[in-house]
């Protein structure tokens, strides 16, 4: 670079110039490192003009300048990664980092089934009642009358029938109100123990348990 001279950028570029154009705060991170890069170069020298050209080949210049960004090899031509690629890679980290904090968290433990949800786990006909009834048990946020009394919105905490708290696992596994139901879901999914991890644990068997679970949820009108 010679002080006392003046530059003529070519670039056949054209989004890349209209972007540096108009960069400002808002503009994608590669632009606003472009515009840094030349504004720092263009206060060293006369002046820089930017030309677009309609294609590289035959200019001997614009040949040359390719062959080195082809050639390097430690640049900061690796900060030059496409928009999609970044969003790509961003995506994918911001997953990673969710997944890490939600299997650090206090909450972990007592959802851990909640781990296995994934799109292609939609197997029931959709039907948006039965969806949030199934949502609310699976992430126990079922208004139950503990939950109710809490927050003023209830006489009692307590189950009307056999008088003790009635939290999600009174519900399911305790009340006499419901003995009926359970007994059926019992039947139907085999001797197994019930407990909610087991019950809304989607990562086996899924269709049959959750149409069973779903059922057995429908029935106790709640
Ligand atoms: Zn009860």
């Amino acid at each position: 670079m010679n002080k006392s001279q003046h530059y003529i950028l070519l670039s056949d570029c054209l989004s890349v110039l209209q972007a540096l154009q108009s960069s400002n705060s808002h503009s994608k991170n590669i632009i606003n490192f472009l515009a840094q890069e030349i504004a720092k170069v263009s206060n060293q020298i006369l002046s820089l003009e930017f030309i677009w050209v309609p294609g590289h080949s035959g200019i001997a210049e614009n040949e040359f300048v390719d062959n080195l960004a082809r050639t390097a090899k430690d640049t900061k031509i690796s900060k030059w990664i496409s928009s999609h690629d970044l969003l790509y890679i961003l995506k994918i980290n911001i997953l990673t980092e969710a997944d890490t904090s939600w299997k650090s968290s206090k909450y972990h433990h007592d959802f851990s089934h909640l781990n296995t949800i994934k799109p292609h786990y939609r197997l029931l006909p959709y039907d948006r009642k039965m969806d949030v009834l199934l949502s609310r048990f699976r992430t126990k946020t079922h208004p139950t009358n503990a939950t109710l009394f809490r927050y003023n919105l209830s006489l009692s905490p307590l189950c009307s029938t056999c008088h003790q708290v009635e939290n999600i696992e009174h519900i399911l596994f305790q009340s006499i109100k419901y003995e009926e139901q359970r007994e059926i879901l019992r039947r139907s999914l085999g001797t197994i123990p019930l407990s909610f991890p087991w019950l809304f644990d989607q990562s086996d068997d899924v269709k049959t348990k959750t149409f069973l679970v779903l059922s057995f949820l429908r029935h106790l009108q709640l």
